[in-house]
C-alpha cells in the first residue's frame, strides 16, 4: 500500500478536507483504489457528543460510528466505503492505552507518551492496512494545524510509520495558507514558509504544499515558496477559491496537476491520466443548470454553514440530476412561531426539515409541516422532520390534541413518537442512539417505493432515540398517513408518506449520507424533482 499525509498550516478551515478529497477523487480516476480516513487530534472519542456549533454535522457511517462531517467529503468524492476504523481520535488512543495499562499489558513497564501513544497510533495504520489488502493509496488527513500542541503526537507517529513503510511509499503533502495583503496588493508566502519550517522541525520534509489563495499563485511566490520550502517548484501547487461548487476542487486541484505529482511521488507514476469526462459534465450540470427551485430548509442551526453539510450536498447532487439550480433558503424554526409559515416560506417550491435534538423550534416546525400539507408543497422531512410530520399529522388530522414526543413533552396525552424501548436505562450519552446502517422493508404501491424504483428492501443510515409509537400506527394509517417502511429486524416505522400529496415524506433514517454527485439520493431526486413541477406551474399551489 502506499500512503498520503494530509497535515495543515497556518490556520484552520483552509479546506483540507477538500484538499485530500479531491485527490482521492483524481487518484481514483487514474484508476487506483483509494482510501481515505482523518486523525483528528481532540480528546472526545468520537464527535457524536459535540454540539454542532463546535463541530458542524455528525456523520453517521454504516457501521453506526459517529465521526467527522470530513469523512461526508470522503464518501461522496470516492467510492472507498469508510469504517469506525477510518476516524482515529486522540480520546480514542488514550482509551485504548489505558485500557491495555489496566490490563496489565505493558508488562511492568513505565507507560509513556513515546514509545506506547506513538505505537498505538502507527498500530491503527497498520491495522487499516492489514484490513484493506486490495486498497492501492490510503490517504490520512490529520485534523488540526501543525504546531498545535495536541497534534504532536500524530505527527512524530507518522514520522515513524514513514520510516517504517520505507519513505519511498509516502507523500507528505501540507496544505497552507497565502494571505493576500490588500494594501500591499500582494499575496505573502512567509507563513507557508514557517509553517513548512515547523513541519521539519517535527522531522517531516513535506513533499508537496498546497497553497489555499484567494487569487492565484504567481510564478515568483512558486519560486521562493519552492525555495524556503525546501521543495521542487513544481510541487508548489495552487488550491484557488473555487466560484461556484466545492466539486471545482479536484479540477482546480488538476490544473497544477497535483495527481501526476503524487503518483510520481509514491511509484505509481505508470497510471493514465484521469478520466474526467463524466465529473466534468456533473460539475457542469452545477454550475449551469436550465431549471431553478427554492427550498426552504427549517432548522435550528441554520446560521451555521457545516451544520446541514450532507443535507445541502444531497440536494445540489439531486438538483444535477434534474439539470437544476436547488436555491437554498435557510429558515430558523423559531422564525415561523414568531412570523407564521405563509409569511416565512410562503415563496418556496419546497420544505425540507432536516434532523434535530431538543424542542427549541420544534413548533415552528411543526407549522411548516402543516402549511406544506395543506398547501401541496412538497415536503421532506428526515429523523426528526419525519418526527414532525407525524405529530402535526395527529394533532391536525386526527385531533389527537397536544400529540407530541416524549423528548418535547414527557407528559403529553399522546406521545405518538416515544424513546425506543432499547433506549430506556441508557445512561451514557455517546455512541448508544440506534446508529448506522439496518435494512427496510418497504412496501409496495407506496410512492417512496417508487423513488427507489420498486425495491422492496433498503438499507439506510440511523441515528436517533425516538420513534413512530406503533400504539397510534392504526389511528394514524386510517387517517391517511401510509406506512411506506418498517425496519425488518424490529419493525419500527421508517418512512410515513402521504400519497396522494405532491411530495409528502418523512424518513426516520437519512438519507443524505448516501447521496453522491452522479447518484443522487433517489428520495432527494424525488424531492427535487417535485420541487421543480411545482416551480414550473408558477407556484400557483400557494
Ligand atoms: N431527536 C430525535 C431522536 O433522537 C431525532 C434525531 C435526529 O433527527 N437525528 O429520535
Amino acid at each position: 500500500m502506499k500512503y498520503i499525509f494530509v497535515t495543515g498550516g497556518v490556520v484552520s478551515s483552509l479546506g483540507k478536507g477538500l484538499a485530500a478529497a479531491s485527490i482521492g477523487t483524481l487518484l481514483e480516476h487514474r484508476g487506483l483504489k483509494t482510501l481515505m480516513q482523518k486523525f483528528d487530534p481532540y480528546l472526545n472519542v468520537d464527535p457524536g457528543t459535540m454540539s454542532p456549533y463546535q463541530h458542524g454535522e455528525v456523520y453517521v457511517l454504516d457501521d453506526g460510528a459517529e465521526t467527522d462531517l470530513d469523512l461526508g467529503h470522503y464518501e461522496r468524492f470516492t467510492s472507498g466505503r469508510l469504517s469506525r476504523m477510518n476516524n482515529l481520535t486522540s480520546g480514542q488512543v488514550f482509551d485504548s492505552v489505558i485500557k491495555k495499562e489496566r490490563r496489565g499489558e505493558y508488562l511492568g513497564k513505565t507507560v509513556q507518551f513515546i514509545p506506547h501513544v506513538t505505537d498505538e497510533i502507527k498500530e491503527r495504520m497498520h491495522t487499516v492496512t492489514r484490513n484493506n489488502p486490495d486498497v492501492d493509496v490510503l490517504i490520512t488527513e490529520i485534523g488540526g494545524t501543525v504546531g498545535d500542541m495536541e497534534g504532536l503526537l500524530f505527527i512524530e507517529a507518522l514520522r515513524q510509520f514513514a520510516l517504517e513503510v520505507g519513505k519511498e511509499n509516502v507523500c507528505f503533502i501540507h496544505v497552507t495558507l497565502l494571505p493576500f495583503i490588500k494594501a500591499a496588493g500582494e499575496a505573502k508566502t512567509k507563513p507557508t514558509q514557517q509553517s513548512a519550517a515547523k513541519l521539519r522541525e517535527l522531522g517531516i520534509q513535506p513533499d508537496i504544499i498546497i497553497c489555499r489563495t484567494e487569487t492565484d499563485l504567481d510564478e515568483d511566490n512558486r519560486r521562493k515558496i519552492a525555495m524556503f520550502c525546501n521543495v521542487e517548484k513544481k510541487n508548489v501547487v495552487a488550491f484557488r477559491d473555487v466560484a461556484h461548487t466545492i466539486y471545482e476542487c479536484p479540477l482546480d486541484l488538476r490544473r497544477d496537476k497535483i495527481d501526476r505529482l503524487v503518483v510520481d511521488r509514491i511509484g505509481l507514476g505508470h497510471t493514465p491520466s484521469p478520466a474526467l469526462e463524466d465529473y466534468e459534465k456533473f460539475v457542469q450540470r452545477v454550475i449551469h443548470p436550465k431549471h431553478k427551485v427554492t427550498i426552504a430548509v427549517v432548522g435550528k442551526y441554520i446560521e451555521l454553514q457545516d451544520a446541514y453539510k450532507s443535507i445541502y450536498e444531497s440536494l445540489i447532487h439531486a438538483g444535477a440530476y434534474h439539470d437544476t439550480k436547488v436555491n437554498i433558503v435557510r429558515v430558523e424554526a423559531e422564525a415561523i412561531e414568531t412570523h407564521g409559515a405563509k409569511q416565512v416560506i410562503g415563496h418556496v417550491d419546497g420544505i425540507l426539515v432536516p434532523g434535530g435534538f431538543g424542542d427549541r423550534g420544534i413548533e415552528g416546525k411543526i407549522l411548516a409541516a402543516r402549511y406544506a400539507r395543506e398547501n401541496g408543497i412538497p415536503y421532506f422531512g428526515i429523523c426528526l422532520g419525519m418526527q414532525i410530520a407525524t405529530i402535526e399529522f395527529a394533532r391536525n388530522i386526527c385531533g389527537l390534541e397536544g400529540a407530541d414526543s416524549t423528548e418535547f413533552n414527557k407528559s403529553t396525552p399522546h406521545p405518538v413518537i416515544c424513546l425506543q424501548e432499547e433506549q430506556k436505562g441508557v445512561t451514557d450519552m455517546g455512541a448508544t442512539m440506534r446508529l448506522g446502517s439496518c435494512e427496510s422493508i418497504l412496501f409496495a404501491g407506496t410512492r417512496s417505493a417508487e423513488f427507489y424504483g420498486d425495491k422492496d428492501r433498503i438499507h439506510e443510515r440511523h441515528r436517533h432515540r425516538y420513534e413512530f409509537n406503533s400504539d397510534y400506527q392504526d389511528t394514524l394509517q386510517e387517517a391517511g398517513l401510509t406506512i411506506a417502511a418498517v425496519s425488518a429486524k424490529e419493525g419500527l416505522v421508517e418512512i410515513v408518506e402521504i400519497t396522494e400529496h405532491p411530495f409528502y415524506i418523512g424518513a426516520q433514517f437519512h438519507p443524505e449520507f448516501l447521496s453522491k454527485p452522479n447518484a443522487p439520493h433517489p428520495l432527494f431526486a424525488g424531492f427535487v424533482g417535485a420541487a421543480l413541477r411545482i416551480s414550473e406551474s408558477g407556484n400557483e399551489l400557494i
